[in-house]
C-alpha cells in the first residue's frame, strides 16, 4: 500500500515538472531549485501552468550607456532563462524599457533622467531614449543574451498605466498632492514583505527626501504633474492633469498586460528589492486584489568597483562593454564568462585583473574544445546530469564550469566530448561552435598541424629526441604544443 502511494506521488511529481525527478541510476537530484527573495529560501521551482513560465525582468533606463554592473544582471537573467528552457519550460520573457518617469532621485524627486540628458545634449528626449535603447540592444546581442519575447516601452503603454492608477484610486489607495497622485503605503499591511525590512527603518531611510505633502515617507508617485514653469517633451493628458507616470507603475501595468495578473518569475538587480520592486508589488496586488502577483522573485547582486565603490553612470569613468572589452580587441563573451566566476547572489568587485584572467580562461577553453576536432558524437548523459545538477542548484555556474573542465579531462571519445560540450553551451552561451572553428582555421596553419601530427606519431614510437626536435620546430613557427590528459593542446605563443 505504501509502495503504491509512493509510486503515485512520484508519478504526480513528474507530471508537474517537465524534467525527470531524481534519476535513480546516478542518484542525482535533477530538480530545479531557485532562491526566492520573497521566502528567503531556495525553493523547488514549480510553474503555475505546466511547462510554461511567465518571466518579467526590469530593463534599462535609457539615458546613458549600460555599465558592466547592469550587464551582469542581464547575463544572470539570461542564464536563468536558458536553465528554465533546458528544464523543458517554454519561457515567455517580457522586458521593459524605461524611457520616462525615472527621476534623478529614486524617490520621485528631482529631474526626469531622460529629459535631463536631452537638455544637456540638445537632442530630444525621444532621440536620447532611442539612441540608448539601440546601444543596450547591441550590448545584449554581443553578450549572446537571448532577446525577450516582448520588449515594451513605458511611453507605449501610458493608457494601461492610467487605467491601473484609476483602479487604485477607486479602491482608495491614492491621494493627491500639489505635484502628483501618490500611493498610500499605510493601506498595505504587508508592504515590506519582499525586503523583510522593518517598516520603521524603511520609513527612516525614506525620510531624507523633503516632501511634506506625503502622508508616509514610503509613499510613492503614481502620476506626476508637469510643472507649469517647464515644458516637458514627454507628457500626456490624464484624469488628474497633464503629466507623466511615476517610475514603478510601468512595470506593474505592462507585466499584467503581457503576462497576466499572476505569473511565475520577476527579476532585477538587488537594488530593486526595497524600493522599486516593493512598490511594484504593493500597487499591483492592491489593484488586482490577487495574491501572490509573482511566485518567484529573483535578484542579481551588484557588481562594484575595486574596494566596493559603486559604479555610477554619471561619474565619467563608466565601465562599458565597449571600453573594457571590444575596443581592446577582446570578445564581449569574455565578460559573460567572467560573470560565471561569482555566484549571482554574491556581490562582485571589478578589476582589470578579472578581465585579463577571464580572457585567458576563455581562450584556454576554446582551444581545448578546438582540439576535440569537429566530429560531433553523442551527449554523455552521466556528465550531462552532473552539469544539470550544478545549474539546477540555484544556477551554480562556477560549479557548472568545473564540471565542464572535468568532463574535458576525463576518458571518453573526442566526438562525444564535443557533443557534450555543445550541450553545456546551450546554458553557457559562449558560442563554442563559432569560436572554436575560428581558432582552428585562423590559428593553426597546415604546416604546424603536420609537425604536430608527426610528433604524435614519433611519441607513440617513444622517440623522445625526435619529439623534442619537432616541438622546437613548432615553436619556431610561433606555436606551443602541450600534452594534456584529454589530448594535445596547440596554442599560439
Ligand atoms: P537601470 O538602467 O539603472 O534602470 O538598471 C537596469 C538594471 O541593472 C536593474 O535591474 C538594476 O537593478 C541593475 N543594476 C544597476 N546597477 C547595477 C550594478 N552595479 N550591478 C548589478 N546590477 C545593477
Ligand atoms: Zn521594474
Amino acid at each position: 500500500m505504501l509502495l503504491k502511494l509512493f509510486k503515485k506521488y512520484l508519478a504526480k511529481k513528474s507530471e508537474d515538472s517537465p524534467f525527470p525527478v531524481a534519476d535513480s541510476s546516478s542518484r542525482r537530484d535533477l530538480r530545479l531549485f531557485l532562491y526566492n527573495t520573497l521566502s528567503r529560501t531556495k525553493e523547488e521551482f514549480r510553474s503555475i501552468k505546466k511547462g510554461y513560465v511567465g518571466m518579467y525582468t526590469c530593463g534599462p533606463t535609457v539615458y546613458g550607456y549600460p555599465h558592466l554592473g547592469n550587464l551582469r544582471t542581464y547575463v544572470f537573467e539570461d542564464v536563468l532563462k536558458r536553465v528554465l528552457q533546458k528544464n523543458g519550460y517554454k519561457v515567455n520573457h517580457v522586458m521593459n524599457i524605461t524611457d520616462v518617469g525615472h527621476l534623478t532621485n529614486d524617490r520621485d524627486m528631482g529631474e526626469d533622467k531622460v529629459e535631463r540628458e536631452a537638455q544637456k545634449t540638445g537632442k530630444t528626449a525621444w532621440e536620447i531614449a532611442d539612441f540608448y535603447t539601440k546601444i543596450f540592444k547591441e550590448d545584449i546581442k554581443n553578450l549572446n543574451i537571448i532577446f525577450p519575447n516582448t520588449f515594451c516601452k513605458a511611453t507605449d503603454n501610458i493608457k494601461e498605466q492610467i487605467e491601473m492608477i484609476q483602479t487604485l484610486e477607486k479602491k482608495g489607495f491614492t491621494y493627491k498632492t500639489t505635484d502628483g497622485i501618490y500611493f498610500d503605503t499605510s493601506k498595505v499591511s504587508d508592504y515590506t514583505k519582499l525586503s523583510g525590512q522593518n517598516l520603521e527603518a524603511l520609513r527612516e531611510g525614506a525620510r531624507v527626501e523633503i516632501n511634506d505633502e506625503k502622508r508616509n515617507p514610503t509613499d510613492f508617485a503614481l502620476w506626476k504633474f508637469s510643472k507649469p514653469e517647464e515644458k516637458r517633451q514627454m507628457e500626456w493628458k490624464s484624469p488628474w492633469g497633464v503629466g507623466f507616470p511615476g517610475w514603478h507603475i510601468e512595470c506593474s501595468a505592462m507585466s499584467v498586460k503581457y503576462l497576466g495578473e499572476q505569473f511565475d518569475i520577476h527579476c532585477g538587480g538587488s537594488d530593486s528589492i526595497s524600493l522599486h520592486h516593493t512598490n511594484e508589488l504593493a500597487q499591483t496586488e492592491s489593484a488586482t486584489g490577487k495574491k501572490p502577483w509573482v511566485n518567484f522573485w529573483m535578484h542579481g547582486a551588484f557588481l562594484n568597483m575595486d574596494g566596493g565603490r559603486k559604479i555610477s553612470k554619471s561619474a565619467g569613468d563608466i565601465i562599458t562593454l565597449n571600453n573594457t572589452f571590444i575596443e581592446k580587441g577582446s570578445s564581449p563573451l569574455v565578460y559573460r564568462f567572467a560573470t560565471f566566476s561569482t555566484h549571482y547572489r554574491k556581490p562582485m568587485e571589478w578589476s582589470d585583473d578579472i578581465a585579463i584572467s577571464a580572457k585567458q580562461g576563455l581562450d584556454n577553453l576554446y582551444s581545448k574544445i578546438s582540439n576535440l576536432g569537429n566530429k560531433v558524437g553523442k551527449i554523455n548523459t552521466e556528465w550531462r546530469d552532473k552539469f544539470m545538477s550544478a545549474i539546477n542548484d540555484d544556477l551554480n555556474m562556477s560549479q557548472a564550469l568545473a564540471v565542464l573542465n572535468e568532463m574535458l579531462k576525463s576518458e571518453f571519445s573526442k566526438e562525444d566530448k564535443l557533443a557534450t560540450a555543445y550541450d553545456f553551451d546551450e546554458i553557457l552561451g559562449l558560442e563554442f561552435k563559432n569560436n572554436t572553428k575560428e581558432i582552428k582555421a585562423d590559428k593553426i596553419p597546415d604546416e604546424v598541424q603536420k609537425l604536430v601530427d608527426e610528433r604524435s606519431q614519433v611519441r607513440k614510437d617513444k622517440n623522445w629526441a625526435k619529439s623534442d626536435e619537432l616541438r622546437d620546430k613548432i615553436k619556431e613557427l610561433g606555436y606551443e604544443v602541450k600534452d594534456m590528459a584529454e589530448g594535445i593542446e596547440i596554442r599560439k605563443i
